[in-house]
Order: structure tokens, then sequence, then C-alpha cells
């Protein structure tokens, strides 16, 4: 089941908390109850010296005790867990907790049994008792027995402590698992309220809403970069949207003229308005010959476009290939009165040939296309760091800034009257860019409208 990014963060935060608390709590019980287990052992030792120094002050001299004060002694030891049977050095009975009160020593031990039983299950306390000689003035004069649950066992202050102790670190974690639903909530609201932003415009923009636009900033870097990246897609789908409406509308428009041609002229020989002469069969056939040219043109654009473009690359001269080209635009250069200068170094590359050829002879025709009697066309070929340079200047009519950024896509034509006249589909420049993108490299254009236009292209070498 799916669940939204705010359920699941505030899901992960509780989880990653209630671990957290979990694990301290075992640990710091865990070493609490070690440490404070040491310190009741540390303290029980503690208790007895200072009840055998207590009682060894207790004697008055000549077999006499203090009777009161050892009995208050014993009866506070007793609440202690502390049992004590006081012997003079003949062995007669001074005072004895069980004798005094037996009922209560009883009454103790078994709330001391219980307790230790409820906090440690694996307790296993043995009634024990320490001995321990009665010395005034350095000389014996009797005997103290403390018994006691041994190794260990908690007086009821001891409970009360630990009690308090965890009292504290259920509430630590109690506080600490509302903190941690509360960021959770607002960091998930923060996470999740752009990305809603983000997914409400995608889904305009998969509507056809292209103007669409995310209008937050993130501070999270990569909510920023989404929001960026699907803006830049609309505006790239808008683009896109308005070639393909511009492609239809050039095709429909470059169909339409020759087949009305041939249709009014077909009708009027077969209703015999016409003679089919020569001159008019020539005219049909002129029209066909358009149509075949641009269903090429779209042929040749699906062959060389994407994935569909393989190279056959060969080592070969590129001075030799440019040379051959400009004999061959030699007559039409001659007869449209620009002059082609040509300054190329001797530079082998390992390319496909026949479609860097094909370039060429689409900057070179195009310079020539775009460019008026007495005009210049300069190539000009050099090495350039393991690149092939080769740039294409003339001194023609140019390219605006707003049709510079267009020319390489499909069907482009800067300015469409002039250029039907020329005869360009406007696929020369789409199809140039994607052989020397197949060949890793790089074409780029500068132009200044009626100074000329520059083509530089880049090709690695291998
Ligand atoms: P076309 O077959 O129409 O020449 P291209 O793809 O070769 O198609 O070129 C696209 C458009 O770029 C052209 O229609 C023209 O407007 C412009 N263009 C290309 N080269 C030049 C140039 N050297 N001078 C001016 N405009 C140019």
């Amino acid at each position: 089941m799916k669940k939204s990014l705010r359920k699941k963060m505030s899901l992960s935060y509780i989880l990653v908390t209630i671990i957290c608390v979990l694990l301290i709590s075992l640990l710091s019980n865990f070493f609490l109850k070690e440490l404070f287990k040491d310190y009741i052992v540390q303290d029980h030792e503690t208790k007895n010296k200072a009840i055998v120094s207590a009682v060894s002050k207790y004697y008055l001299g000549d077999g006499k005790w203090n009777n009161d004060e050892i009995k208050n002694l014993g009866v506070d030891a007793i609440e202690n867990g502390l049992f004590i049977s006081i012997k003079d050095v003949s062995g007669k009975t001074v005072w004895d907790a069980e004798a005094y009160n037996n009922s209560k020593c009883n009454a103790v031990k078994n709330r001391l049994i219980v307790n230790m039983e409820t906090h440690f299950p694996k307790w296993k306390g043995v009634y024990t008792k320490d001995e321990y000689p009665i010395v005034n003035n350095s000389n014996k004069v009797g005997t103290v027995e403390i018994g006691y649950y041994g190794p260990f066992y908690y007086n009821d202050n001891d409970i009360l402590y630990i009690n308090a102790l965890n009292k504290i670190l259920i509430c630590v974690g109690i506080v600490s698992l509302c903190i941690a639903l509360v960021l959770g909530l607002l960091m998930a609201k923060r996470l999740s309220n752009p990305i809603m932003n983000v997914i409400d415009t995608a889904e305009m923009i998969s509507k056809g809403n292209y103007s669409e636009k995310i209008q937050i900033e993130s501070d999270i870097e990569e909510i920023d970069k989404l929001a960026t990246t699907i803006n830049n897609l609309g505006t790239s789908l808008c683009e896109q949207e308005k070639l393909r409406q511009r492609l239809t509308r050039d095709i429909s428009h470059e169909l339409r003229t020759p087949l009305s041609t041939l249709q009014s002229h077909m009708e009027a020989l077969i209703d015999r308005v016409w003679e089919p002469t020569t001159e008019r069969l020539t005219s049909c056939h002129e029209e066909i010959l358009r149509l075949k040219r641009l269903v090429g043109d779209l042929e040749k654009l699906a062959e060389y476009e994407g994935e569909n473009l393989i190279l056959n690359k060969t080592k070969f001269n590129m001075r030799e290939v440019i040379n051959n080209i400009a004999v061959n635009f030699e007559k039409q250069f001659l007869d449209k009165g620009v002059q082609l200068i040509l300054n190329a170094e001797d530079i082998s590359i390992y390319a496909d040939k026949d479609k860097i050829i094909q370039v060429i002879v689409n900057l070179i025709s195009n310079a020539l296309k775009y460019t008026e009697k007495d005009g210049k066309v300069e190539v000009n070929l050099l090495e350039d760091s393991h690149f092939v340079k080769l740039s294409v200047r003339d001194t023609g009519i140019g390219i605006s800034e707003v049709d510079l950024q267009y020319i390489f896509e499909r069907f482009y034509r800067a300015d469409e009257s002039r250029n039907k006249l020329t005869g360009g589909a406007g696929i020369g420049l789409t199809i140039t860019k994607s052989i020397i993108e197949a060949h890793n490299g790089s074409i780029v254009v500068e132009s200044k409208i009626n100074e000329g236009s520059e083509f530089v292209i880049m090709i690695p070498q291998s």
C-alpha cells in the first residue's frame, strides 16, 4: 500500500525515536542498576563498620553496656535490613534483634525479599551473618553479629530511589516522543508542501498547460532543482509543441501547393478542357518531383536524427575533402558572383567521410544560398588540440537573434517567404547538428543581420 510522504516521514521519525528512547532507557537502566548495586555493596560495608564502631563505644566497662543506645541502634538497623546480635566475651547475649522483636524482623525480611524479587527476578538472596569483634581500649569486649540478605539487598529507600529514576526515564521518553512527533510532522509538511506544488504543476503540464510554472522557493536543494527542472521541462515542451504545430503546418502547406496544382491540371485533362501537351505534362511532373523531394527530406530526417545514425568511420584527409567540395561548388559560386576562399591545413581525421561531406556541403551551400552577389564565403580548416575546427563564414543576409536559437530545429526557416524561393525545407542544419553530435563534436553559430554568419564546428580528430 502506498503511503503519503508526510505519513511516511512522521512514522519514520516516531519509529526512530521509539528505538532511541527504548535503547537509552534499557542501557541507562542496566548501567544504573549495576552501578547502584556496587554502591549498595560498598554502603553495606560502611554501615557494618559504623555499627561495630558504635557498639564498641556503648561498652561502659566492667562488663556493662549502654543498653538504651544499643537498643536504638539495633532497632534502626532492623529498619535498614540489618539484624544485630551482640554478645559479651563470655558469650552471653547483650542484645539480639530477633529476640527483641521477632515478628518485626520477619516482616522486614519478607518485605526485602519481595522488593528484591520484583526488581531482580534472578536474585538468589541468602541470609548471611558477618561476625565482628568489639574492641575497647585494645581489648576484645565481645562480638557483634550482623545478619542480612546477601550478596546485596535494597531497603525501602533504595526502592523509592530506583522507582523515581524509572519514572524520570519514562517522562523523558514520552517528552522525546512528543517532540519527535511534532518535529516529524513539521518536517514532513515542509517537504511535502513544495512536492505537492510540483506534482500539481507537473499534472497541469501533462494536460498541456505548458505555461504553468512552479512558484516556490525551497531551501532544500533537491526540491529547488526539481522545481527548476519541471519549469524547464514545461518551457521545452511548450517550444516542442510550437515546433510540432509549425512542422504540421509546414508539411501540409508544402503538400497542398503541388497537390492542388496536380489536381486542377488532372481535372482539366480528364474533362478534356486541356490537351495533354508535353508542356502541361512536364509541369505535372515537376510538381510530382517537388512532392518526392519533400518525402525524401522527411526520410533523410528520420534516418539522421536520434538513435538511427550509424557511423562508418575511416581515416581521411579533411583538406582533400574540402578541396573536392569546393571544386564541385565552383560553377554555382561563379554564376552567383560570390567569392569562395579556402584556408585549409593538412589534417587527417577519423570519422564518417560521407556524413562529414554532407555537413560541409550543407554549410557551404547555405552560405552561398544566403549571400548576395559580390559577397564572400570563407572556409577555414585548422587543428585545435585534438580537435578539427572548421568554420564557414559568409557576408550574407545574417540571422536574427530570435531565429538563431531555432535554426537547428527541424523545418525551421528564418524567413519563410524568402526561403521558399530558395527551396530549402529547413532540415539541413538539423541533419548537420545530428551528424556532428554523433561524432561527439559541437556546432555553434554567430550571426548579425545584414552582416553575415559564421558556423564553427569542432570534431575530435579520432
Ligand atoms: P534550409 O534548407 O532552409 O536552408 P537549414 O536547416 O539548412 O534549412 O537552415 C535553416 C534556416 O537557417 C534557413 O532557412 C535560414 O533561414 C537559416 N540559415 C542557415 N544558414 C544560413 C546562413 N549562412 N545565412 C543566413 N541564414 C542561414
